[in-house]
């Protein structure tokens, strides 16, 4: 077909090795693009101070058809190289705004996170998209966070400050993923419009026995609170882990303790327990 000669032809252009496994991803991906097929997981935010979920994080899932599991991660720099990643945030963005919506109206008013990636950010059209998703599903913006990375936003810091500037004046929330992670100075983090730090999993996931791990990610909590941002511990796998990150204030959790992502039937599920 015509999509799939311009996928090759894409590919090939701009770069010089590929191996067969990445050429058929190429395509995979723009196939399932059209077909709008990629799948979404809800991973659960927990509040530590009433022990019930205050929201989740959308995760891309892409099962390929003969590969099996595709790591987001890939999917996601498959999309960015192809020049198509635009297009498939404003995908999840919109099914994850679907899927809100519907929590909302089973009576559970809670947040949903989004992450998005650099092109999304330099794309001036993002805040008009995110409006109209957000009137389509009469969705309150105050429950949409979108997850931004470090690196993310220093690759165009100004752009990535009017953008965010925009998105908050709706009143969109923003996150900062993986924090510590990247090269942002402190000077940054005071002039970005930010309401929320996830610590980055890598400090969390052995904290039981890392003390510089513990004093990495106390200071950190410390350090969202005196900037007034909501503190969130990403990769908390034990009760031990949870109880730590809760001593030093921590606000919310997220790991395999509480629940791995899972399918919006089974998110659903888990809501309708608590
Ligand atoms: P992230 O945004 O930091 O997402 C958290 C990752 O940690 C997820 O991996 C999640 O499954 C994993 N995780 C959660 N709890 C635990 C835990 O207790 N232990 C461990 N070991 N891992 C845990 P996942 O789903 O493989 O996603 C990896 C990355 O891919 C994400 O990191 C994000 O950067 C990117 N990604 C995923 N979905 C999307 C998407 O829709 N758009 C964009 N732009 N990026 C996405
Ligand atoms: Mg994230
Ligand atoms: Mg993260
Ligand atoms: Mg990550």
């Amino acid at each position: 077909s015509k999509r799939k000669r311009t996928g090759y032809s894409l590919y090939n252009a701009n770069q010089n090795v590929y191996s067969k496994d990445r050429l058929i991803l190429v395509n995979d991906l723009l196939e399932a693009l059209e077909l709008e097929q990629f799948e979404i997981n809800f991973q659960p935010k927990i509040n530590l101070e009433t022990g019930s979920i205050c929201g989740a994080e959308a995760l891309l899932r892409f099962i390929h058809k003969n590969h099996g599991y595709v790591p987001p991660d890939k999917v996601i720099e498959t999309a960015e190289r192809m020049g198509v990643i635009h297009r498939l945030s404003l995908q999840i963005l919109k099914k994850s705004i679907a899927e809100c919506s519907k929590w909302h109206r089973q009576g559970y008013p809670i947040s949903v996170s989004v992450n998005l990636s650099v092109r999304d950010l330099a794309s001036t059209g993002l805040c008009s998209k995110v409006k109209e998703f957000m009137e389509e599903f009469n969705l309150n913006y105050e429950f949409l966070t979108l997850e931004i990375t470090e690196n993310v936003m220093m690759e165009n810091l100004s752009l990535s400050i009017d953008q965010l500037n925009k998105l908050n004046k709706l009143g969109v929330k923003i996150s900062i993923d993986d924090f510590g992670t990247g090269f942002s100075s402190l000077a940054y983090l005071k002039r970005l419009p930010v309401q929320e730090l996830k610590i980055d999993k890598s400090f969390v996931i052995d904290i039981e026995q890392d003390e510089n791990d513990q004093q990495i990610v106390r200071s950190t909590i410390d350090l969202g609170h005196s900037l007034g941002l909501t503190t969130v511990a990403e990769g908390v796998e034990t009760l031990t882990a949870m109880e730590i990150v809760k001593s030093y204030g921590c606000d919310q959790v997220q790991g395999y303790y509480f629940s791995k992502p899972v399918n919006p039937e089974e998110f659903r599920r888990l809501l309708s327990m608590q």
